[in-house]
């Protein structure tokens, strides 16, 4: 078995074995880009040290030092040399990419005589010195879990003995005396002195990254983006080039596309007498890279040039990480660039344009919940006219938010718990902030570019950003935050525009997204594509207008009880409710009954002849009764009882388990009047806009089913009202009763069901409760363990459980088209608008999926992807066939 690859024996190919990072640094070796050599550790390597308890065994020693030697040849210096040493980064690289999560190390070799060899051979002894303190540090922390803190304290003392504020200005001598406490720092923490062996230091380091894969920011981190825990990571054992050798040395990162607009243009920043992290750490300020055209022009356009051809190759945006020593470029990494969704789709479509990719690879290129981003508000223009500006700092990463000030990630947290919305304000975040930025709505910096830990982590997740607002001071101890002559605390409101990189005083209004040319036509070819039909769950004109807005297809679920809560109808509902006698509850419908017509009208005319699938009745009554002593007084008059007969009455309506109590078509069972009336109101307002030369069929649907005489006792008295009006109007339509597949009983007798109902449609939110017996109104507070102890590896309620529910929906799909072939199928549960469930039902065959408006995208483009899936797998087995 085979451990260890080095740079000239890998490929891109090799992903899985090599980690992202080693694939492609063997695929830049083999381009010829000037990369500096090394080898990779495998992935298969790392899951072998778990299973050997943590430890290197003895062939993968050998195959390291093999490859040290190799490394040695190529570059002719020697490893643990007294005079030229070479050195080693030693990083990880895992096969899904996971920035900053583990750990690294720089300058790995240098011991106390071997530094003594640099400082002459370069001529500089600063930069041997410099060098050597940062390992020092680097390898306490990672490979040893000494506390960083100790090391800054540590040069911080340092810094201001020697009067200088930048690390950069500390001379040799100060860097010799940082190096001399720092290993004393060593030796106090772990009872010896510094290693001074290079062998042993390397074995150490790339023991250390395969043990940092399973750290708790990098656990955290695979869990907030659904990677999964066993597979590794590679470690890179790359030879060293130094940028932080004096001016004409520098290091960067860049992307060859603006990562946050897409814009074709190189995007980054660099530091010149720096290492890598210096950048990353956002502690001096980097210059922009269009910068360095005039400072090294030569330098400049290799390293564009360098980002064309690997662009090329790749057939997308490239985030390039290089080094400059003394006026020579190498590339550090190269990796497709993580960017916004808005950036996402610019470059899709733009590189479909220039003939780059194929419009069904373009559409591969984005994953669907991406897309969210796109179609969250922004600021109102008005609002932000008006609105006091505080500052203004980096567009990191855009999308709006207003919320109080939070100085911690854990106080972020325990205010969402609250349902609060916060901005996390910080110097900087740094991984442990993690969690708290996944809780806050936004987040604000002081320092730091756009490549700093928060634009990176923030732009990841999907979250408005700004970062390096200089102006912004902030006290984490006294938890305030000073911008200008304004001090805030934690109960201010502040906003962030991650767009403009503006920061406002108060709440602003938001407004809905405007999606661009290039979004439509992205969408465009995913329509072309697709199978699976999207509808979208809406209940008002605006929002199905909103829908159509958006692409969707039709409305997959009307809920009509959100209508009932309108002002002008919710005392007549109440009264309903309340009736204690059929002329009552007759009395109060037929108030309702005129503004429900108007309801589908409305909704009827929106929809302009799509299908519209309206479900009646289906909550608990108990959830429309009044509650307020003023409330109670008005239904009571009406119904002539006192308030505490009134009271009384409401009491009843308590059930002790009201998901399995009386609600859904049960309702209808009791009083039948109820769905008839909804129903007359259907049918009238369909019957309105057909005179209109509006051709709509309308979608009847009732909830909850169980039984086949229990849905026919309900349909059957739906149909006699709706023959009525026919008779009425001396004219007849096309109308369709179906019901709801919610409960796992109709699910097993689908093909009794399918007898009476025109068409299914999946309630996977209550169908998911119902099999899994978890109430989804309080499952929450159990589910949260079920996940962070991997027994349920996603939450149900929101990704469908394929293996139950999903058993039970196929079932139903095989026996309702028994029964009626070519039986139409959809999903109205909260599933249909997540990705893999959606390529779930595509699978079962089911017509269509509904989801709430600002899904519709999301779910267009997942049926997309699981038709181009499909495809390529239809191919991969015709060539295997031959
Ligand atoms: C469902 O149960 O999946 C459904 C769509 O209905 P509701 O969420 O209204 O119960
Ligand atoms: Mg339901």
């Amino acid at each position: 078995m085979k451990y260890v690859y080095s740079f000239d024996e890998g490929k891109k190919e090799m992903r899985s074995l090599l980690g992202g990072k080693g694939a492609n640094l063997a695929e830049m070796t083999r381009l010829g880009i000037n990369v500096p050599f090394g080898f990779t550790v495998t992935t298969e390597a790392c899951t072998r040290y778990y299973q050997e308890n943590k430890t290197l065994w003895e062939d993968l020693v050998k195959e390291i030092e093999k490859n040290v030697r190799k490394t040695e040849e190529k570059l002719g210096k020697k490893f643990g040399d007294n005079e030229n040493p070479l050195l080693f980064s030693v990083r990880s690289g895992a096969v899904i990419s996971m920035p900053g999560m583990m750990d690294t190390v720089l300058n790995l070799g240098l011991n106390d005589i071997s530094v003594e060899g640099l400082a002459k051979h370069t001529e500089n002894p600063r930069f041997a010195y410099d060098s050597y303190r940062r390992f020092i540090q680097m390898f306490s922390d990672v490979s040893k879990g000494i506390n960083k803190e100790l090391f800054e304290e540590v040069l911080e003392d340092e810094k201001e003995k020697a009067g200088v504020e930048l690390d950069k200005d500390l001379s040799a001598e100060s860097l010799k005396e940082v190096v001399r406490r720092y290993k004393e720092i060593y030796k106090k923490e772990m009872g010896e002195e510094f290693p001074q062996q290079p062998e042993r230091q390397l074995l150490d380091a790339v023991a250390a990254v395969f043990a940092s894969w399973n750290n708790e920011r990098a656990i955290l981190y695979r869990k907030l983006n659904s990677i999964p825990h066993d597979l590794g990571t590679a470690v890179n054992v790359q030879s060293m080039v130094f940028g932080n050798g004096g001016d004409t040395s520098g290091t960067g990162v860049a992307f060859t596309r603006n990562p946050a607009t897409g814009e074709k243009a190189l995007f980054g920043e660099y530091l010149m007498n720096a290492q890598g992290e210096d950048v990353v750490a956002g502690i001096r300020t980097p210059s922009h890279i269009s910068e360095l055209e005039t400072q090294m022009p030569e330098v400049y356009r290799q390293f564009f040039e360098t980002g064309q051809i690997l662009e090329k190759h790749y057939r997308d945006m490239q985030d390039l990480e290089f080094t400059i020593e003394n006026g020579k470029l190498f590339i550090l990494q190269t990796r497709n660039g993580k960017r916004t969704a808005e950036a996402a789709i610019n470059i899709a479509v733009d590189l479909v344009e220039e003939g780059l990719r194929t419009k069904d690879e373009a559409l591969m290129m984005i994953e669907p919940n991406q897309l969210d981003q796109l179609l969250h508000p922004t600021f109102d223009k008005k609002a932000m006219d008006k609105a006091p500006v505080l500052t203004k700092g980096l567009a990191a990463s855009p999308g709006a938010a207003s919320g109080y000030i939070s100085f911690s990630a854990t106080d972020a947290m325990l205010r969402n718990a609250k349902k609060e919305s916060v901005i996390l304000v910080r110097t900087e975040t740094s991984p442990e902030d993690l969690q708290g930025m996944d809780s806050a709505k936004g987040i604000l910096t002081s320092r730091g570019g756009m490549t700093s830990h928060a634009a990176v982590v923030a732009r990841g997740m999907g979250k408005c950003c700004i970062a390096g607002a200089h102006e912004v001071k902030v006290n984490e101890k006294e938890k305030t935050v000073t911008i200008g002559d304004k001090v805030l605390g934690e109960g201010d409101i502040i906003s962030l525009d991650g767009s403009t990189g503006i920061v406002y005083e108060g709440k602003l209004e938001t407004k809905d997204p405007e999606l661009s040319g290039k979004f439509a036509k992205f969408m465009g070819w995913a329509d072309e594509v697709r199978r699976l039909q999207v509808r979208a769950n809406a209940d008002t004109p605006h929002d199905v207008k909103q829908a159509l807005d958006l692409g969707a297809e039709g409305v997959g679920l009307c809920r009509t009880e959100h209508m009932f809560f309108a002002e002008d109808r919710i005392n007549a509902v109440r009264e309903m409710i309340l009736s204690k006698t059929l002329e009552q509850r007759k009395k109060a419908l037929a108030k309702i009954e005129p503004i429900q017509e108007e309801d589908f009208y409305q909704i009827y005319k929106v929809a302009d002849g799509r299908s519209v699938t309206i479900r009646l009745l289906d909550p608990p009554l108990h959830e429309f009764v009044p509650h307020t002593d003023e409330d109670i007084a008005i239904v009571a008059k009406e119904l002539g009882v006192t308030i505490l007969e009134q009271k009384k009455a409401i009491d009843d309506l308590h059930e002790v388990n009201p998901m399995l109590g009386h609600r859904g078509l049960r309702l209808a069972i009791t009083f039948p009047e109820i769905y008839q009336m909804q129903a007359r109101a259907i049918i009238r307002a369909a019957l309105r806009l057909h005179d209109e030369g509006v051709n709509l069929i309308p979608e009847i649907m009732i909830p909850l089913a169980g039984d086949a005489k229990e849905l026919s006792v309900v349909a059957d008295s739906i149909k006699d009202e709706v023959e009525k009006i026919f008779a009425e109007k001396g004219k007849t339509i096309e109308y369709h009763v179906g019901t709801m597949i919610e409960i796992p009983r109709a699910t097993l007798l689908a093909d009794e069901i399918a007898n009476v109902a025109e068409f299914f449609s999946f309630g996977t939110n209550d169908l998911t409760q119902m099999t899994y017996g978890f109430s989804r109104d309080d499952a929450g507070k159990f589910l949260s363990q079920y996940l962070d102890d991997g027994i349920f590896e996603k939450d149900p309620f929101q990704v469908v459980d394929q293996k139950g529910v999903g058993k039970l929906m196929k079932n139903a799909v095989k026996l309702g088209r028994q029964t009626r072939p070519g039986i139409k199928l959809g999903v109205c549960g909260e599933h249909g608008g997540e990705p893999s469930s959606v390529a779930f039902f595509d699978e079962l065959g089911l017509d269509y999926v509904s989801c709430s408006p600002f899904r519709v995208p999301i779910s267009r483009l997942a049926a997309a992807q699981k038709t181009l899936k499909d495809k390529q797998l239809k191919m991969t087995r015709i060539m295997d066939a031959f």
